[in-house]
């Protein structure tokens, strides 16, 4: 059976972040909306039974924390 693969996705430069949750229909953000930088994207898959935090602050920058989903 297909299950579409969730992935996170984050632009390093000004921040913008997205979850898709199809992989495959994710060509559409081939670069950042907001800055339009294609060199900044970085994508994260996100397992099924997984689960994160994201976090941003000035001063500690991008923290992501993932955590396996309890159940
Ligand atoms: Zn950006």
């Amino acid at each position: 059976m297909y299950k579409p693969q969730s992935v996170f996705v984050l632009c390093d430069k000004c921040h913008w972040c997205v979850t898709w949750l199809d992989k495959t229909k994710m060509s559409a953000y081939d670069k950042c909306p907001q800055c339009t930088d294609s060199e900044m994207l970085s994508s994260f898959p996100i397992l099924p039974d997984e689960s994160f935090t994201f976090d941003y602050s000035k001063k500690k920058g991008v923290e992501l924390d993932f955590k396996r989903r309890k159940k």
